[in-house]
């Protein structure tokens, strides 16, 4: 994380308040008493509870000179504050904190909390350790209404705390009640340090863990102090678990990527007020920097150029089927440069051709080129390939959303990326996956969109197709489906197409395909008028079912009056399908029944250029 420092600031509003009660009368001492009572502090609590047992989170906590002068058994006041906040923490994240105490050989009043943080953080690293807390002088209280009480690295291990000012703290609540007796006082005020010390604690301890501000005034999560804080919100204690997990292990084996992708799914999973906006804006921000930043180093560079032509070399026996060779090119690339990802994705690519997608001597190999580049969708599509040659369609669907993820990784070839996975989709027929990819490539008008633009048209399927039950994972049988009914109702078999019909919509029922097929079939049995309205029945479900605009063109224009009426047909068929040949042959016998030479004369131009071809006479 963008090691961000944030600040808990005091504010003493419940005191103000009570030190602006009036003059001493029974009856004032009376309500002062009211008032005393009212500034006990709110009890904290675990909202979540954990159920197992607690973890213990190790921390390093490092006294500066002037703590250990205000506090003459320091650790012991540290240590009080630790089991305070282990009273919340062990219920609420499963942790409890367990501290080694070191003194801090630095002096420096006047250096802000940031600074200290600083310091801190490069006198200790705090890998083996789950939090670095730092501690320093209590400031004067004079200046309390804006204090900083500690500062936290948001999603890093260190903090800073200043010292609890007990003695301005007590001589203000002593000029507040001056009229009280001692002992009284000195139980409210007690409890007041005790919540305060803890919230201060807990609340720079959830920063550190991911905790965003909130702003609700009686969360401990918000910018500034009260004494009615009782406790975190199960939203940011769903971070703080999530960053513990981490935390808890050796700086080794933690897994930054993963944790930061963790928090920002668990941030935007779903919207909540509560937080601070800008903050979890700037939270969300960072998290994404931090992650490309981390991706952007873990994607496969690029061969070296001293191994390039032999890795050109094995490319090519590759491409010639010569498996055996290529690998034998690459291994000594291979054993010079071990770290290199792309050669090894060139090894697990003949692997798979050579031996298949389920050889384990492919997998491991394949395994290690998504190792050494875990960001790289490079060994993803090349699984994906082989699965699908093999016929494994819900592996390799399941690699290529591996893949899909890690594109926007890559930092030069992207858009063949997607290219290439325009093309795997297009081979599977899911028209929507393939869009999807293709208007990720980037590329404007490429054969394969117009080929999924097209079978749109041609076989019906809207794109938002729910209502018919249509998804982009059975768009390729409900154009085999219809493509099936109209062979078989063009090889005139009607029953057969008729049940092939019935069985389909039982699957996509309404689909709009599914009625230009039937409009078809109706055609053939020569029932006109249900033809017109099953055609009719298409185009209003989807206007671009391209054959029953066709159909429908054919249809109306038999009756010769008609022919403008079905010249609309034609060129609306055209226009969503322009590579529906029969409608461009209809439209010109139209013009010529029109005598509109011009029209005629355009079309004529416009299939050459479509079809390379003079339109048929
Ligand atoms: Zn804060």
């Amino acid at each position: 994380m963008s090691r961000r420092a944030v600040a808990l600031v005091a504010s003493l509003g419940a005191l103000a308040v009570i030190a602006a009660l009036g003059a001493c009368t029974p009856s004032y001492i009376k309500s002062q008493r009211k008032a005393l009572g009212s500034a006990l502090p709110a009890t904290l609590e675990a909202r979540k509870q954990w159920d197992g047992e607690p973890r213990i989170a190790r921390v390093r906590v490092y006294a500066d000179a002037d703590y250990r002068a205000q506090h003459l058994h320091w650790k012991q006041t540290f240590g009080d504050q630790l089991d305070y906040a282990n009273q919340m923490l062990v219920p609420m994240l499963g942790v409890r904190l367990e501290a080694e105490y070191l003194e801090w050989d630095r002096r420096a009043p006047d250096a802000s909390l940031r600074d200290d943080l600083q310091v801190l953080s490069q006198l200790d690293p705090g890998d083996d350790v789950a939090f670095v807390i730092g501690l320093t002088s209590a400031l004067p209280l004079v200046s309390a209404t804006m204090d900083e009480l500690g500062v936290a690295e948001l999603l890093g291990p260190h903090l800073m705390l200043r010292g609890y000012a007990d003695l301005e703290e007590r001589k203000a609540f002593a000029r507040a009640f001056p009229d009280l007796d001692q002992a009284e006082r000195d139980e409210v005020h007690d409890a007041r340090r005790r919540h305060k010390e803890t919230v201060v604690l807990v609340h720079e301890l959830a920063h550190s863990l991911g905790a965003i501000h909130e702003t609700d005034p009686a969360w401990l999560l918000h910018p500034s102090y009260s004494a009615q804080q009782t406790g975190i919100s199960d939203r940011n204690r769903e971070l703080m678990m999530i960053a513990i997990e981490d935390r808890l292990k050796p700086a080794d084996a933690r897994d930054p990527r993963g944790t930061y992708g963790r928090i920002l799914d668990a941030i935007e999973r779903e919207d909540w007020g509560g937080w601070d906006a800008d903050e979890k804006a700037a939270m969300v921000a960072g998290l994404r920097a931090d992650i490309a930043a981390i991706d952007a180093g873990l994607t496969a560079s690029p061969v070296p150029a001293a191994a390039l032509a032999q890795y050109q070399h094995a490319e090519k026996l590759a491409r010639a089927a010569r498996f055996d060779e290529a690998l034998a090119e690459l291994d000594p690339i291979i054993a010079a440069y071990p770290a290199n990802a792309q050669i090894r994705l060139l090894a697990c690519q003949i692997q798979l051709a050579a031996r298949g997608p389920k050889d384990e001597q492919a997998a491991q190999v394949c395994e290690r080129a998504a190792e050494l580049a875990p960001a790289d969708p490079g060994p993803y599509i090349a699984i994906a390939t082989s699965l699908l040659g093999a016929g494994d369609v819900p592996a390799a669907l399941a690699q290529l959303d591996l893949a899909k993820a890690r594109i926007s990784n890559l930092t030069e070839g992207r858009g063949d990326a997607w290219l290439q996975l325009a093309a795997i989709y297009q081979g599977l027929g899911s028209l929507t996956w393939t869009e999807d990819a293709i208007a990720q490539s980037g590329v404007a008008d490429h054969p394969i969109a117009r080929w999924a633009a097209s079978t749109r048209a041609r076989y019906g399927v809207p794109r938002d197709g729910k209502k018919f039950k249509i998804a982009p994972d059975n768009e390729a049988a409900l154009v085999a489906a219809v493509r099936e009914i109209l062979d078989l109702v063009y090889a005139s078999k009607l029953d057969a197409a008729e049940r092939a019909a019935r069985k389909a919509e039982k699957t996509w029922p309404g689909a709009p395909g599914l009625l230009a097929a039937r409009c078809d079939l109706a055609m053939r049995r020569k029932h006109e008028a249900e033809a017109k309205k099953l055609c009719r029945r298409a185009i209003s479900a989807y206007d671009g079912t391209a054959w029953a605009h066709y159909l429908l063109g054919i249809l109306i224009m038999r009756s010769p009056s008609q022919t403008p009426a079905g010249i609309d047909e034609l060129r609306a068929a055209i226009a969503v399908d322009p590579d529906l040949g029969q409608a461009w042959r209809a439209l010109a016998k139209a013009y010529d029944r029109i005598k509109d030479d011009a029209a005629l004369d355009e079309l004529r131009k416009g299939y050459l250029e479509r079809f390379g071809q003079a339109l048929p006479p």
